[in-house]
């Protein structure tokens, strides 16, 4: 069993040689468990709404930006715009707000969405087992959902109104997910906002106990460091590059079959560098404003968060080649059953 000093002392050894045999521990076991392969994915933003108001995120509810919900025919130009970059991934991402985005329109989104792209996850507001059933038999194979911290002062204080504030639907959101039928499900916190120790024993001690309660899904994680918004700080405790790092091989070394996502938000030296080390997926050529793709020009975008990778996705998938990485557009193709 993981203890809290385990990680604290990983965290806290600043020995090169011990961050060195960790990492190598770490790569070799994602190239057991992984090869070279890494999957491409790409979000887009359908909806900017939000209810929740959450101090660290430039969506909240008190935030004075232009609020926008993608029509079915702007969602059209937006896939339209990724899928010719050949993405197949697709992550779709709302503020969260049930009333601007009930499961009926995210519905409609995955149906358009499946016109474009081989696999579709979802980052929205948590729901009801019977919602996601409804979502899985409409063809999304994933949800990612991050409790942001497991503090929960900590998450109490920056979690100040709105269904975000319900620590405990949360918290249980994953278990919601796995009853639904859904076979990929992400867990993350959100690095910067609490103890980081603290938040990682929690967040392993929640993936183990799925693990075991649901062994038929597929888990990843996300390790997201808080980012600047309109170039404002929120963090309170800043997760600097060497400790982002040693949390992403601790995690392989603990758990070396789940995989490990790092987003755009990371610059592109870092990716480069943790690609290496244990990560499995990532995004590319991103946009974080709704409708950014195809829709707004940059000046009147609205980012939920900055982007530090700005490559494309040709490029990541050149600089993928070049150092003798498989990137990975689509891992499986749905079976049509009539074919069978
Ligand atoms: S983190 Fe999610 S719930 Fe919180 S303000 Fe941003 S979009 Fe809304």
């Amino acid at each position: 069993m993981i203890t809290l000093s385990e990680i604290q002392n990983t965290l806290d050894n600043s020995d090169p040689a011990f961050t060195e045999q960790l990492a190598q521990k770490a790569q070799s076991l994602t190239e057991q468990y992984f090869g070279r392969t890494i999957s491409l994915y790409a979000p887009i933003y359908l909806s900017n709404y939000c209810s929740s108001h959450c101090t660290y995120c430039g969506f909240n509810s008190h935030n004075r930006i232009e609020r926008m919900k993608l029509t079915a025919e702007q969602m059209h130009k937006e896939m339209a715009h990724v899928a010719q970059t050949g993405i197949e991934n697709i992550l779709l991402l709302t503020g969260e707000s049930y009333k601007a985005t009930p499961p009926s329109y995210l519905k409609e989104a995955v149906y358009i969405a499946k016109q474009y792209f081989t696999s579709i996850s979802l980052e929205v507001h948590p729901m009801d087992t019977d919602e996601y059933h409804e979502l899985f038999l409409s063809g999304v194979d994933g949800i990612a959902i991050y409790q942001e911290t497991y503090d929960r002062n900590r998450y109490a204080e920056v979690h100040l109104s709105g269904k975000k504030k319900d620590y405990d639907y949360r918290c249980t959101t994953p278990q919601r997910i796995a009853q639904s039928g859904i076979r990929q499900i992400s867990m993350g916190i959100l690095l910067g906002l609490s103890t980081p120790a603290e938040d990682l024993l929690a967040l392993y001690t929640h993936l183990r106990t799925m693990e075991k309660d649901y062994p038929g899904v597929e888990y990843s994680l996300s390790f997201p460091r808080l980012r600047k918004i309109k170039g404002e700080a929120y963090a309170l405790s800043p997760i600097d590059d060497i400790t982002l790092i040693k949390i992403i091989c601790l995690t392989r070394t603990l758990f070396p079959r789940v995989g490990i996502n790092l987003s755009t938000r990371e610059n592109a030296a870092l990716r480069d560098h943790a690609i290496k080390l244990g990560i499995t997926r990532i995004s590319a050529g991103s946009n974080t404003s709704v409708g950014g793709y195809d829709l707004k020009d940059s000046k009147d975008q609205d980012p939920q968060f900055d982007i530090a990778d700005t490559r494309s996705v040709e490029d990541m998938i050149q600089y993928l080649k070049h150092e003798n990485f498989d990137p990975i557009l689509t891992d499986w193709r749905p079976v049509e059953t009539e074919n069978v």
